[in-house]
């Protein structure tokens, strides 16, 4: 059975153009609680560990420099379907291919700076949670 939680960030780019508050209200619109949420910035070396998974890819050093190069808003969401359901709502990496109405179609300016992470399994919803938040900063 799919989980209720999600992980996601506004990326640099999307907090540098102002649109924290438009994407948070997408984000509540599609039905998505808050349970967790933080306005900070990745070091160098906590941009690489959250992107380990990456780190064979051509495109892991600038990911690693595009994500510590400003601050980000940290959020867990609550929602049934949450990792699908988020998934859809911000559409595809790259925003050329992204659905309209979707919040990478609307704010990304590229396949890297693409506005928004959203957890990509239920597993790794909860690791990615974790790596942000302490529980108790979770309600
Ligand atoms: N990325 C990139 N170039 C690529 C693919 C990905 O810069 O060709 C960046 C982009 O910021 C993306 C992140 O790496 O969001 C993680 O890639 P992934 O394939 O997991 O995409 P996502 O799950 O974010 O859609
Ligand atoms: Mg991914």
């Amino acid at each position: 059975m799919s989980g209720k939680r999600t992980f996601t960030m506004i990326k640099p780019d999307a907090v540098e153009s102002g649109n924290i508050g438009n994407i948070l209200q997408m984000i509540s619109n599609a039905g998505f609680s808050i349970k967790a949420m933080k306005f900070t910035q990745l070091s160098e070396e906590r941009a690489k560990a959250f992107y380990a998974v990456h780190a064979e890819r051509p495109f892991y050093g600038e990911l690693v420099d595009y994500m510590s190069s400003g601050p980000i808003v940290a959020a867990i969401l609550e929602k049934d379907n949450a990792v699908e359901d988020f998934r859809t709502l911000i559409g595809s990496t790259d925003p050329a291919e992204a659905a309209e109405g979707t919040i990478r179609k609307k704010y990304a300016e590229s396949k890297g700076r693409n506005a928004v992470h959203g957890s990509d399994s239920d597993e790794n919803a909860q690791i990615e949670g974790e790596f942000h938040f302490d529980a108790n900063e979770v309600i």
